[in-house]
């Protein structure tokens, strides 16, 4: 270990189901339009490559917790997505391989300030600010891929204050978790400790102080999170 000039930040990390050891996280990635309906009601068609974006590893919130309503934004929306946790990387990988960097699957909620994010689509500039913002990527607990019934179909589905928002099924997935992980690794080399947000079904919407966001995907897991 290098002796450092200022301290070391803390080691971001996810809880993992029925363990009191946590999954260390190094990136988040973050794929968008990997829903038919979804990239429809964004305004998109269906059928385009995938493409990813980044959150930084400290935007994570635990199960349970709290995100303060973020500033500058007054349009804060909720996106519910399965997430793939990697225990090994590797760049250029094949699709046929990619299911074997997989060390298990979350529940994930891709908060957007969907107001800057437009601001920055219009001006052609980059999400961060509408993505990547502080508390902006909570994540349930992780489950071993061993405990996982399937990465390809299941139910996604979000309640606010109980009333059910998004509802999906991975079998909508444009693009599924082995290409996704393919594609991404083409384009910079994943390691282990990455996670990737899988992309959001239809029925995405605003959020407001007090709510409760409940994300679900059947077999996965689940998150719960209070805006403040
Ligand atoms: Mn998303």
């Amino acid at each position: 270990m290098p002796e450092f000039v200022i301290p070391a930040p803390p080691q971001a990390s996810v809880a993992v189901q029925g363990s009191e050891a946590r999954f260390p996280v190094r990136r988040i990635f973050c794929i968008g339009r990997n829903y038919g309906a979804h990239a429809r009601e964004m305004g998109h068609s269906d059928r385009e490559p995938p493409f990813f974006f980044l959150k930084p590893a400290d935007a994570l919130v635990d199960d349970g917790g709290t995100v303060p309503f973020p500033p500058l934004t007054s349009e804060l929306h909720f996106e519910v997505e399965m997430v793939v946790a990697l225990g090994a990387g590797g760049a250029d990988v094949a699709p046929e391989a990619a299911l074997g960097l997989v060390w298990g699957a979350g529940v994930g909620i891709d908060l957007t300030r969907r107001d800057l994010q437009q601001v920055a689509k219009d001006a052609r500039r980059p999400w961060d600010e509408g993505k990547g913002f502080d508390h902006g990527a909570p994540c349930g607990p992780l489950r071993p891929i061993a405990n996982v019934s399937s990465l390809e179909e299941g139910r996604v589905w979000l309640d606010v204050n109980g009333e059910t928002r998004q509802d999906g099924n991975l079998t909508e997935l444009i693009w599924p978790v082995a290409d996704l992980i393919a594609h991404v690794s083409r384009s910079m080399r994943l390691e282990a400790g990455d996670l990737i947000y899988t992309g959001t079904p239809a029925g995405v919407g605003p959020c407001a102080a007090g709510d409760v966001l409940k994300g679900y995907v059947e077999g996965v897991g689940s998150v719960e999170v209070t805006i403040g």
